[in-house]
């Protein structure tokens, strides 16, 4: 199939998912290309998508340098290096991988306004993946009450890759459930309204359970 099909499709398996979930709110496509061209990157964009997303710091330039577009959005989902933060944070709308104090506080210092993070949560516990601890996630943020340069727009999570759907259905709902908890704190630096879940293997049953952000890289480029 074509990248454009790919794309309807995708978009059309969010729709059901909504529906099913009797969801009227709105789910953000994140074309995912970090293992694919320029040329498929532009693809992507010709047929729709302005929400482009990156790992690591070379493909992120690399990209941005061939897709020049300002209707572009640049989502950084990677973990991020210290001494890489200069270099992307001011090029990009928003960072999915939020995941402790010492990248808060470099943020802090390089970035020109304030960036649109999602913390990253370590829901299912794997001791290899980076991300905050679902019990860590109401401290982590509290203590970033003093950075100007940091907005906390929501959490985001990367499930398993061997987890079966009842499973992704309970991690992807507790993450919904810290969201709610954060947002019902009203803190001014972390409205925390969005969640950021759901790949190409998983993104249906993370729309079943309220995603906001959607973060898709292989189901667009099969
Ligand atoms: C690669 C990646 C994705 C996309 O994964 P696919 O399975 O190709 O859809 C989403 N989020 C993060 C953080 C990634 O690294």
């Amino acid at each position: 199939m074509t990248i454009a099909a790919n794309i309807q499709q995708v978009k059309q398996t969010i729709m059901s998912a909504c529906a099913d979930a009797g969801r009227q709110d709105k789910v953000t496509l994140v074309a995912v290309t970090k293992y694919h061209t320029v040329a498929e990157a532009q693809a992507v964009f010709a047929a729709g998508v302005t929400q482009l997303a990156e790992n690591r710091m070379p493909g992120l330039l690399e990209k941005q340098t061939a897709l020049p577009d300002p209707k572009i959005d640049w989502h950084f989902i990677g973990h991020l290096q210290r001494r890489k933060v200069k270099k992307v944070i001011n090029n990009i709308a928003y960072l999915h991988s939020l995941d402790r104090l010492d990248l808060a506080k470099e943020i802090e210092k390089r970035a020109v306004q304030p960036v649109k993070c999602f913390v990253e949560v370590n829901v299912s516990g794997e001791a290899s993946k980076d991300g905050v601890a679902l019990a860590d996630v109401a401290p982590f943020i509290k203590k970033l009450a003093t950075f100007s340069k940091i907005k906390v727009v929501g959490l985001m999570t990367m499930a398993p890759i061997d987890a079966d759907d009842p499973t992704l259905h309970q991690l992807f709902k507790q993450l919904r459930q810290k969201r709610d908890q954060i947002a019902a704190l009203h803190l001014p630096y972390a409205p925390c309204h969005e969640l950021s879940m759901g790949m190409s293997r998983d993104y249906r049953i993370a729309v079943l359970e309220g995603a906001t952000f959607v973060r898709i890289g292989t189901a667009l480029f099969r």
